[in-house]
């Protein structure tokens, strides 16, 4: 199972399937990601592998800890991300897995600024906010 960017310069080779599948509203992953709200499956950073050349944007967040996004130099798809909060951890870029199949979010945090259309539907937590600080 891979995760990679439009034009296949940038992958991530992942184990498998992982039950830590997050969406996000919150308004920089909407901006992050061009969609209405972001998704990212979590896993330890140090059991994928990752291909290819990245840029990095880092940013703030509201809980006062760095964000990281890494995306393709040439055809700018954002496909991992990486917090401060949790170094250990890396959030892949669940479009960029690109498999119907792939395990729904478990978690919908900042739904205070989520689209008014949109629903995440089954067993999820719901956070106005962050899980505790975003
Ligand atoms: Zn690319
Ligand atoms: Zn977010």
């Amino acid at each position: 199972m891979k995760a990679e960017c439009q034009c296949g310069q940038l992958s991530v080779r992942l184990p498998g399937p992982t039950p830590a599948v997050v969406a996000c509203h919150c308004v920089a992953c909407q901006r992050r990601s061009g969609s209405p709200f972001g998704v990212l499956a979590y896993y330890a950073a140090d059991e994928v592998s990752i291909e290819g050349e990245t840029k990095r944007f880092e940013r703030p967040t509201d809980a006062g800890n760095r964000f990281e996004t890494f995306f393709c130099p040439n055809c700018g798809s954002t496909v991992y991300a990486k917090t401060a909060k949790h170094p250990t951890m890396i959030g892949v870029a669940v479009g960029a897995i690109a498999d119907p199949a792939f395990q729904a979010p478990v978690r919908s945090v900042w739904e205070q600024s989520m689209h008014k259309w949109v629903s995440i539907p089954g067993d999820v937590q719901h956070f106005p906010k962050g899980r505790g600080s975003g």
